[in-house]
């Protein structure tokens, strides 16, 4: 039976999650409760949208530029098994490189999976950023949140071409929402100051949108 994956957020194209033209998943749910996480709004088990991974696949390469997929969250090795679905189905349509982000260590991953498919997604990963985020380790640089986060080139197809650990940081505001109510999304790992930021507009804008 096809996997559902339970969405907190979708980005199609982006340059801000890794090189080239990615596209992003960000899963709902986390257990790992870091203090001063920056997606907090993502850390609750509960039902945001379930998507089934193939329709989640097509939905992610809708953009025929998209070269690249990125997995965050919440925690995507507690959706192991949906996501390595949505992996082999956007490959079967294109080759594309694949860059997951988790709070559990690599070790953990191997010696105690947190959730069935585990193994079989770490199989589909080409760069795993592992570890629980660490405010006080956010030294602003790199495609990770703190420093005591390991870059983990699990094959070499990334393992070129781009700096990981040191490189200059971006992000973007993307502003969503309907009619009546205006929603921002950050997308990236924030450079120091922007999270913060853009929080605080977000809070705004809820108060106005009177939620
Ligand atoms: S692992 Fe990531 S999503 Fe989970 S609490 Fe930590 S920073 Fe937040």
């Amino acid at each position: 039976m096809a996997a559902n994956v339970n969405v907190a957020a979708i980005c199609v194209g982006t340059r801000n999650l890794g090189p080239g033209w990615r596209s992003a998943v960000w899963v709902q749910g986390c257990p790992l409760r870091c203090p001063e996480c920056l997606a907090p709004e993502w850390i609750p088990d509960r039902v945001a949208n379930l998507v089934p991974a193939g329709d989640l696949a097509a939905e992610l390469i809708a953009d025929p530029a998209v070269d690249g997929l990125t997995f965050s969250g919440g925690e995507p090795m507690m959706q192991a098994a949906g996501l390595a679905e949505v992996a082999r189905e956007v490959r079967r349509a294109r080759d594309v490189s694949l860059i997951c982000f988790t709070g559990f260590t690599l070790r953990r991953l191997k010696e105690r999976p947190p959730s069935a498919g585990v193994a079989d997604l770490l199989s589909e990963v080409d760069v795993l950023v592992d570890g629980p985020y660490l405010a006080v380790r956010n030294d602003g640089r790199g495609l990770r949140g703190s420093t005591n986060q390991q870059v983990r080139h699990l094959t070499d197809r990334l393992a070129e071409g781009f700096d990981f650990e040191h490189g200059p940081r971006t992000a973007e505001v993307r502003v969503g929402g309907d009619d009546e109510f205006v929603e921002l999304m950050l997308v990236g790992v924030p450079p120091h100051g922007m999270a913060a930021t853009v929080g605080e507009i977000s809070r705004r804008i809820e108060r106005e949108n009177g939620r």
